[in-house]
């Protein structure tokens, strides 16, 4: 099924997982998986390495939980070092596993590394995609702007050419404040952007992962917050019980406020995504068919 169905129904919820190392068998995370698939999430999707090395490994994850576990699947496509020919194999292997939905993203910059320039953008991976391949696109964006970007105003245009290039609903990165987002998403709105926003929580148990975040992604840590994770830094089952319950109080709030959807930033742990998930799931259950 396209994600983009999902919408129309439901408050969606979804998972992000990613591949376990190389060195390590890619069948690691099917146990994981399995775990995960006891919340009923409407889909999973599993992250792509930018540099490339991973891509096997990400359609095959994408082909178990779509095939073994009966739950649909969205594979990561960074497109920073990708040809287009290495871009029409990957949609084959896609297809030949059934895989229908793809989040279209440009990748980071790795140091060191020089990108191959067929795909300077993500939009352009986005219209590359839909005029070679059925698949359902999902897009990223970034309440609190992308670290590249000027100004909210780029940030928002930049996006909206995204969508028009064919994506249909867009997930968001990790953010702490949710007045951002709904100010994002009332930017978007404005903008003529209507396709569904998904926002993305991750649940924060160590003061190591806050810190490796906030340096990638632009998270700006409210107070409260901030708070929080100083008073229990040296605690680490207090941490983490702190930061699930953070997680659901954004939850709660998102879907009070008819968020289109919740995506969990799982890091690839069922314990954690099981408590966040059983405290709201009738918060899921009382948006059915709204
Ligand atoms: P783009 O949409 O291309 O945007 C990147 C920047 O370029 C923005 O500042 C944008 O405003 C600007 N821009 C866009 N179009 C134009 C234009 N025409 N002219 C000038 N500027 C423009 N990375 C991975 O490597 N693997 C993953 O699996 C992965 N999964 C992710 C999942 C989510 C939900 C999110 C939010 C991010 C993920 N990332 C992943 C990280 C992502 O690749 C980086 O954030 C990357 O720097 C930007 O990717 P993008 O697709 O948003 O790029």
């Amino acid at each position: 099924m396209k994600t983009s169905e999902l919408f129309k129904k439901k408050t969606v919820l979804s998972f992000e997982v990613f591949p376990p190392k190389n060195t390590t068998p890619v069948e690691s995370i099917y146990s994981t998986i399995d775990e995960l698939k006891g919340l009923k999430p409407d889909f999973i999707s599993v992250t792509y390495g930018a540099g490339g090395t991973s891509d096997n490994a990400t359609i095959a994850i994408c082909d178990a939980i779509k095939n073994k576990c009966g739950i649909e699947a969205a594979a990561h496509l960074p497109c920073i070092n990708l040809d287009r020919e290495r871009a029409l194999h990957e949609l084959e292997l896609m297809k030949a596993a059934g895989i229908e939905n793809v989040l279209a993203l440009r990748g980071d910059i790795a140091p060191g590394t020089e990108p191959k320039h067929i795909f300077e953008h993500a939009s352009d991976l986005v219209s590359f995609i839909k005029e070679n391949s059925g698949m359902n696109v999902i897009g990223a964006c970034y309440p609190e702007t992308h670290p590249e970007s000027k100004n909210m105003v780029d940030e928002v245009r930049h996006l909206k050419e995204k969508v028009d290039a064919g994506c249909t609903h867009l997930i968001t990165q990790l953010f702490f404040n949710n007045e951002d987002f709904y100010e994002f998403y009332e930017k978007t709105r404005i903008a003529g952007i209507d396709v569904p926003i998904e926002a993305g929580i991750m649940p924060v148990t160590n003061t190591r992962q806050i810190k490796r975040m906030v340096s990638i992604t632009n998270a700006g840590l409210p107070k409260k917050f901030v708070k929080i994770m100083e008073k229990y830094e040296n605690d680490p089952v207090a941490l983490r019980d702190a930061g699930i319950a953070y997680a659901v109080s954004q939850i709660v709030d998102l879907i009070a406020n008819d968020v289109d959807g919740i995506h969990l930033y799982t890091m690839n742990n069922p314990y954690i995504a099981t408590k966040i998930c059983s405290a709201v799931q009738s918060l899921f259950a009382a948006h059915e068919g709204d």
